[in-house]
């Protein structure tokens, strides 16, 4: 993969560049946002990085993951806001089209979701994740890929591949992976840093997630449901489910895995996981989100009860149609 010349050209013109992702972030946007931030300082550019919510527990063992700023206050003006793993100005939760702290917005972003911003943007849904794309970016530059940002990268395409085991795992992945391990990453530490450094009351959120665990009559649709309850008797974040739906998705049969946690009184985050066969970012789409063909998400307003059969009932359809 090749970066086009105009994100180049973007990086050769200009000196002052904001980063920031989507809202709650994971390894992929906090990966790349910080493999992009010190490439750029490496040709002599100021950069700096912003994110609505912080660096998760799990993540702050990046290389200078303490960069990493909040977006409350931001008093400087910049050339370039780099939307990093983030299509669209909405999904940052904090950047308003209207109204950004800098000249313009350029995106990089691996999501199949329609950008508004692709005129201004470099956009490749084939990728395996942003970390692919920040890679060859910086290769591209002419930067030398130093340790730190070597472990961010490795983070970033890890994280986004499941471990290298996706169907979104491209021969690029490996063999940049490959590059990093000869450059001085040691990929069981970030294993271990990134899945085996669990803290305790994650799993005991898990406890009570699965008891909710429910098929439909084909056994081919699974969910589960966390409510604030869960989250407020285990002092636990909404960073702490991360690989909850992975868990559902690998029972036999099930074709798409859901699921549902509390974002507000009436409000529930989806998270939808699929086995290939049907494209769950068309199903987040419809229902105002986007994703990827087998990781999507979106946000939905209204009683759990009617959440549950609206969604179980458009993707039991999603699956007879097969799309
Ligand atoms: P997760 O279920 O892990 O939160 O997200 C799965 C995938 O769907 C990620 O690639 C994520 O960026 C995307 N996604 C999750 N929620 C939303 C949403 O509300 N809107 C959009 N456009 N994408 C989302
Ligand atoms: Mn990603």
């Amino acid at each position: 993969m090749n970066p086009p010349e105009k994100v180049i050209e973007v990086i050769r013109k200009n000196s002052a560049f904001l980063i920031t992702s989507h809202k709650s972030p994971e390894g992929d946007a906090i990966g790349s946002e910080l493999a992009l931030a010190l490439a750029l300082e490496k040709i002599g550019k100021n950069a700096e990085i912003r994110n609505l919510d912080p660096v998760p527990e799990t993540y702050k063992f990046l290389p200078q993951s303490e960069r990493i700023g909040k977006t409350e206050r931001i008093d400087k003006r910049y050339d370039i806001l780099f939307l990093v793993d983030c299509g669209n100005t909405e999904r940052t939760g904090w950047a308003d089209t209207g109204n950004i702290p800098a000249d313009s917005i350029f995106v990089i972003d691996h999501h199949r979701t329609e950008s508004p911003h692709k005129d201004n943007g470099w956009i490749e849904p084939d990728a395996s994740s942003t970390g692919e794309m920040i890679y060859s970016l910086i290769v591209s530059l002419g930067v030398d890929i130093d340790l730190d940002m070597a472990v961010n990268i490795y983070t970033a395409i890890m994280t986004d591949t499941g471990s290298f085991r996706y169907s979104s795992t491209t021969p690029e992945a490996f063999r940049i992976a490959g590059t990093l391990v000869e450059k001085g990453i040691d990929p069981s530490k970030i294993n271990e840093e990134v899945y085996e450094k669990l803290p305790f009351r994650k799993l005991k959120l898990f406890s009570y997630v699965l008891k909710t665990i429910d098929r439909n009559r084909d056994g081919n649709v699974a969910w589960m449901t966390i409510n604030k309850r869960m989250f407020s008797l285990t002092g636990t974040k909404s960073e702490d489910t991360e690989e909850f739906v992975n868990s559902l998705r690998s029972i036999k049969g099930v074709e798409v895995a859901i699921l549902f946690r509390q974002t507000g009184s009436r409000s529930y985050k989806l998270s939808l996981r699929s086995r290939g066969r049907v494209d769950v970012a068309r199903i987040a789409e419809a229902l105002g989100g986007g994703g990827h063909r087998e990781a999507a998400g979106c946000e939905i307003k209204g009683s759990i009860s009617k959440i549950r059969k609206r969604v179980i009932g458009i993707v039991e359809e999603a699956i007879q149609n097969k799309n």
